[in-house]
């Protein structure tokens, strides 16, 4: 039996692997997270080499290897998104929350069609929420998606009212039991904009009508809460950190 397979592959990360080849970490259709090396490809005439860029969607043949998979062939399935600096800031976080939240050769669909409507939705609308937005979509298909109805400590069942978000704790805290300061306010607004984002319908999305302080508020809670659940800082993050983004 051939262990060669073919399969449509969204680009996650690529690096420089020895002197002539390419390691690239993709999310495939069919086959989930796959790694592979493109032997060759850092060779400027190497076609493979060339289309394997972040985000690029190819369809990519694969020779899987005891020790590493190996890539065959690959060609264009779409022409790549044309990103400026900000879209490419936030599409770098979308491919390492994706990579870092999935496992090699762990096939899910929903993460492969979610991630592709994600890169084409950040060209049209706000990509700070459009990621904000796949961020919360991501985790729930992965089954990591915070307790946000009731109380973690309690159980007790949570109305409109303000509260708090242990992001140590993975959900929301009540009034009650909250007591520790690492918790963020968690306002009943707040929790409308996540679940608002949680359903957006990435096909044919509502227009945005959101509030900044909400936002940020939303967005610290949830990427400290991706810090507890990575347990390591993630480079895409910490880069819109650092660029006031
Ligand atoms: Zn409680």
């Amino acid at each position: 039996m051939s262990n060669d397979f073919r399969d449509d592959a969204i680009v996650l990360h690529v690096k420089n692997w020895q002197t002539a080849d390419k390691y690239a970490v993709c999310f495939t259709r069919e086959h989930g997270k796959i790694r592979f090396i493109a032997y060759g490809g850092r060779y400027p005439k190497n076609v493979a080499g060339r289309l394997l860029q972040p985000f690029a969607q190819l369809s990519v043949e694969v020779t899987a290897g005891q020790r590493l998979d190996k890539l065959k062939s690959c060609e264009l399935l779409e022409l790549p998104q044309a990103f400026d600096f900000k879209q490419m800031a936030y599409a770098a976080v979308a491919t390492e929350l994706t990579a870092v939240f999935t496992e090699d050769y762990a096939p899910q669909e929903e993460v492969y069609i979610l991630l592709k409507e994600t890169l084409y939705l950040l060209k049209e609308r706000n990509p700070r929420i459009v990621v904000l937005s796949f961020a919360l979509k991501l985790l729930d298909l992965v089954g990591l998606f915070p307790q946000v109805d009731a109380c973690v400590v309690c159980g007790k069942e949570l109305g409109e009212e303000d509260i708090w978000f242990s992001p140590l704790q993975s959900g929301a805290i009540c009034n009650d039991c909250h007591n520790e300061a690492g918790e963020e306010k968690f306002s009943s607004g707040t929790r409308k904009l996540l679940a608002h984002l949680k359903n957006l319908n990435f096909q044919n999305p509502a227009p945005f009508s959101v509030k900044g302080g909400e936002l940020m508020k939303l967005e610290t809670a949830l990427y400290k809460f991706i810090l507890f659940q990575t347990d390591k800082p993630l480079n895409s993050i910490n880069f819109l950190a650092q660029m006031g983004m």
